[in-house]
C-alpha cells in the first residue's frame, strides 16, 4: 500500500501522523510511505530521520495525495486539504465531524472513505484513539496548575509538594476517569494532598486500590463537590459524560467563595468545561482570572506537548495503520468491528450513527 503524511497545517499543530519509527515498521512490510517534506520538524523529527526509515520525502502536500491511498494525519483536513481527497484515499485521522457541517459535506462529495480516531472502539467500550491525548492532558493539567499556583502566575504562592514542616497543597480531582487518574499520578508522584471525587464507585474503588490511604475518594454530590472545591488550591476539571455537554459542577458562586488565588484547571473545556466561569483559552494566552481563581482552559492541551503526544498516538494508531496497509482498507473494516466504528464516511454517505444524527442525515 501506498501511504501519506501530510504536514499539519492547522495554526499551532506540531504533531505529525507517523513518526520515523512508525515508518520503519510500514516499510519493513514492504509498503511505500510517502512523508511531505518538514513534516515532523518541528518536533525533532527531520527529513533525514524518515529517509532512514524508508520514506520518500514529498515536495508539497498535492504531491502526498496524489501518490498516497492511505492518508494518516492528525487533525480534520482542513478545505484545502480536503479539497486534494479523491475517491481512491483512505483518510485516517481525527475528525470531530457532529459540530462540523461544512467537513462532513465536503468529505461525503470527496467520495473518499473517512475512518475517525475518536470513534475507533476496544472490546471494552472504550475510545483507545483518544485515550492518549486524555492521557496527556491528564498528566499535563497537574504541571500546568503547579505554574498557575506561583504567585507572578496569579496563583497563591503554594508548592505543591510543600517542604518539610509545611503542609502540601490541596488538589481536587473531578472525574476519576482518564484524565482524573492519569493527574492524579501526577499529584501523587508531587507529593500533593490528593482528593479524586467521582460518580462511579467503580472508578474510586480502582483508584483506592492503587493508591489506598495516599489519597482520598469521595462520591461526587453537589454538597462534597462545593465543600472541597472551596478548599483547594488547585482544582482538576476530568469529568465527562460521553456525547453530553460537561456537567457544571462548579457553580460561580462556588467560584467567588474559593480561595484567593486558587486555581482552576477545566482539561473538560473541550465539552464545555465543568465550570459555570470556564471559557476556552489558548496555549498563547492560556489563562485569565474570575474572582481571585486562575483559570487555565487550553482545549487542546496535547499540542503543548507535540512530541510526547505524536508519540503516545502513533502508539495507538499503528496496529490500525498496519492492518490498513496490509489487509487493504475493505478487508481490515471488515475484519474488526473496532476499526469498523471509526467509519464515519465512505463514499459519499455517512457511515456513523451520531454524525447523522448531529446533522439530520439519513444513516
Ligand atoms: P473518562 O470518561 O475517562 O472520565 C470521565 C469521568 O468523569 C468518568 O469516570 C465519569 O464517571 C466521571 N463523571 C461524570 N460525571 C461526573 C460528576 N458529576 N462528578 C464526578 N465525576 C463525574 O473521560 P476522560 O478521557 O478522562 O476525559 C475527560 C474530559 O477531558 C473530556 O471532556 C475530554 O474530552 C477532555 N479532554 C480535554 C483535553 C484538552 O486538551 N483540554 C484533552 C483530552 C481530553
Amino acid at each position: 500500500m501506498r501511504i501519506g503524511v501530510p504536514k499539519e497545517i492547522k495554526n499551532h499543530e506540531y504533531r505529525v501522523g507517523l513518526t520515523p519509527q512508525s515508518v520503519a515498521e510500514l516499510t519493513a512490510l514492504g509498503h511505500e510511505v510517502w512523508i511531505e517534506t518538514r513534516a515532523g520538524a518541528a518536533i525533532g523529527f527531520a527529513d533525514e530521520d524518515y529517509r532512514q526509515a524508508g520514506a520518500q520525502i514529498a515536495q508539497g502536500a498535492g504531491e502526498v495525495f496524489q501518490q498516497a491511498q492511505l492518508i494518516v494525519k492528525v487533525k480534520e483536513p482542513l478545505a484545502v486539504e480536503r479539497a486534494k481527497l479523491r475517491e481512491q484515499h483512505t483518510l485516517f485521522t481525527y475528525l470531530h465531524l457532529a459540530p462540523d457541517r461544512p467537513q462532513t459535506d465536503e468529505l461525503m462529495a470527496s467520495g473518499a472513505t473517512c475512518i475517525a480516531y475518536e470513534t475507533v472502539t476496544d472490546a471494552q467500550g472504550r475510545l483507545p484513539l483518544l485515550a492518549p491525548m486524555s492521557e496527556v492532558a491528564g498528566r499535563m493539567s497537574i504541571q500546568a496548575g503547579a505554574g498557575c499556583l506561583e504567585k507572578a502566575r496569579g496563583g497563591r504562592g503554594v508548592l505543591l509538594g510543600g517542604v518539610p514542616g509545611v503542609a502540601p497543597g490541596k488538589v481536587v480531582i473531578l472525574g476519576g476517569g482518564v484524565v482524573g487518574s492519569h493527574a492524579l499520578a501526577m499529584a501523587v508522584g508531587l507529593g500533593a494532598d490528593v482528593t479524586v471525587l467521582d460518580k462511579n464507585v467503580d472508578a474510586l474503588r480502582r483508584l483506592d486500590a492503587q493508591y489506598g490511604n495516599r489519597i482520598t475518594t469521595l462520591y461526587s454530590t453537589r454538597a462534597a463537590v462545593r465543600e472541597q472545591v472551596l478548599a483547594a488550591d488547585l482544582v482538576i476539571g476530568g469529568v465527562l459524560i460521553p456525547g453530553a455537554a460537561a456537567p457544571k459542577l462548579i457553580t460561580a458562586d462556588m467560584v467567588r467563595q474559593m480561595q484567593a488565588g486558587a486555581v482552576l484547571v477545566d482539561v473538560a473545556i473541550d465539552q464545555g468545561g465543568c465550570a459555570e466561569t470556564s471559557h476556552a483559552t489558548t496555549h498563547a494566552e492560556p489563562t485569565y482570572v474570575v474572582d481571585d481563581v486562575v483559570h487555565y482552559c487550553v482545549a487542546n492541551m496535547p499540542g503543548a506537548v507535540a512530541r510526547t503526544s505524536t508519540l503516545a498516538l502513533n502508539n495507538a494508531t499503528l496496529p490500525f495503520v498496519v492492518a490498513l496497509a496490509q489487509k487493504g482498507t475493505r478487508r481490515a473494516l471488515e475484519e474488526d468491528v473496532h476499526l469498523l466504528a471509526g467509519l464515519n464516511v465512505a463514499r459519499g454517505v455517512i457511515t456513523c450513527g451520531s454524525v447523522a444524527e448531529a446533522h439530520g442525515l439519513p444513516f
